[in-house]
């Protein structure tokens, strides 16, 4: 069962899902061939969120995809990439879609 990253709140697989894609920048590279669902300390929201770790064949990866939040509704989104954007020392490039 998927989770809001933001918000904490589960995801029913009937409702539309958001994403949010990051990029980590030079040297916090996390990868995993087959891809997992880790736990990401954010330093400005002190606590630890989950995220996407694509693995290493999947399409997100050869996007060039780093980690993908999944969010459950637009404002938790927004908030999500405000909190993101604080964090310039771990991640870059922060792309919203909707799914
Ligand atoms: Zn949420």
């Amino acid at each position: 069962m998927l989770k809001c990253a933001w918000c904490m709140k589960k995801i029913k697989e009937d409702k539309e899902v958001f994403t949010i894609n990051i990029k980590f920048v030079e040297g916090k590279k996390i990868s995993d061939s087959d891809g997992r669902m880790i736990h990401i300390h954010l330093e400005s929201r002190n606590t630890s969120v989950p995220m996407i770790i694509p693995g290493e064949n999947s399409e997100a990866k050869l996007e060039g995809i780093d980690g993908i939040f999944t969010i459950c509704s637009q404002k938790c989104g927004d908030k999500m990439r405000a909190s993101l954007a604080k964090e310039i020392a771990m991640f870059k490039d922060v792309v919203m879609n909707a799914t």
